[in-house]
């Protein structure tokens, strides 16, 4: 069987050759027969310079709704859009955006043409701008540095121009940028699906694709837990500890023994880290990469 069927490929893969060579050689002669062809007289071009560019008709463009470019031009996202848990987390959560990775200082771009709807500071985001796009697109740059001082509510701006800087306002570990996009009900959309590209239509827009997201939970793998989450858990721990001990004693009637539980031993690697944006952010380390990463 075996033999046959190797047989067999081998005479089909010897046809495909035969057929693939001859197209070589056809194609060979070709190129000569044209090569050999006597140089035809140079068309009245000298006599008549060349009629000007019309442009009415060149072949028609698709006019351009919206064209998405990187806020961080050249940065890469570095904590992807989409449901995440954290160790000491009991649920997933959505991370309603990307996290790109840049300096402090690199100039955060706009998106997109769009209008300054907000600019403002929140302790969670930090300095953050909100600008507004065609059908009623979102985009939101947080944890910034600074915000650009001339941007003002209503104020029209041109896709790639500075609404701000690079930082780590609000709660973030290190300098980055939280990036997201979201549609006119204010539904979060994955921002990878809109960058680097453009839609001449509404309909081209990626809207339900880009609002799906994995069901299954990403275990954020962290090896840098920060201080305040470590003791929350520890706390956690000997809590359980406590309350088991309790049971027990309860159970045999005697008086609950002191408990000396290892409530550090799950924390014992971690690295205290000053602030922590949980889910949001990979916490990078001095040589800027991120200590902390993402399983898919
Ligand atoms: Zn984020």
């Amino acid at each position: 069987m075996t033999d046959l069927s190797l047989a067999q490929d081998g005479r089909v893969r010897h046809w495909l050759l035969d057929a693939a060579l001859g197209g070589i050689v056809a194609l060979a002669a070709i190129t000569l027969a044209h090569a050999a062809r006597p140089e035809a007289p140079a068309p009245l071009a000298q006599a008549s310079p060349p009629a000007p560019v019309q442009a009415a008709p060149s072949p028609e463009e698709p006019p351009i709704l919206i064209a998405f470019q990187d806020p961080v031009p050249g940065r890469v996202v570095v904590s992807p859009f989409g449901l995440r848990q954290l160790p000491w987390e009991e649920g997933g959560r959505l991370h309603a955006g990307v996290d790109i990775q840049a300096e402090s200082g690199e100039a955060v771009r706009a998106a997109a043409d769009g209008v300054v709807v907000e600019a403002g500071q929140s302790s969670t985001y930090g300095r953050y701008v909100a600008l507004k796009h065609a059908e009623g697109l979102t985009s939101f740059y947080a944890h910034l540095g600074a915000v650009s001082g001339h941007l003002r509510r209503g104020m029209a701006i041109k896709a790639g121009e500075a609404v701000g800087k690079i930082g780590s306002s609000g709660v973030s570990t290190g300098p980055h940028l939280h990036f997201e996009i979201r549609d006119s009900r204010d539904r979060p959309l994955n921002p990878t699906l809109f960058l680097g590209r453009e839609f001449a239509e509404a309909g081209d827009l990626p809207l339900r694709k880009a609002q799906r997201f994995a069901r299954t939970v990403r275990i954020a793998q962290v090896s840098t837990i920060p201080q305040s989450k470590r003791a929350l858990m520890e706390a956690k721990l000997e809590k359980q500890e406590m309350a088991k001990a309790v049971r027990l004693a309860e159970k045999s009637g005697k008086a609950p023994p002191a408990v000396a539980a290892d409530a550090a031993g799950a924390a014992r690697d971690a690295v205290a880290v000053e602030r922590f944006e949980g889910l949001k952010v990979l916490p990078s380390g001095d040589d800027g990469r991120p200590r902390a990463q993402i399983t898919s």
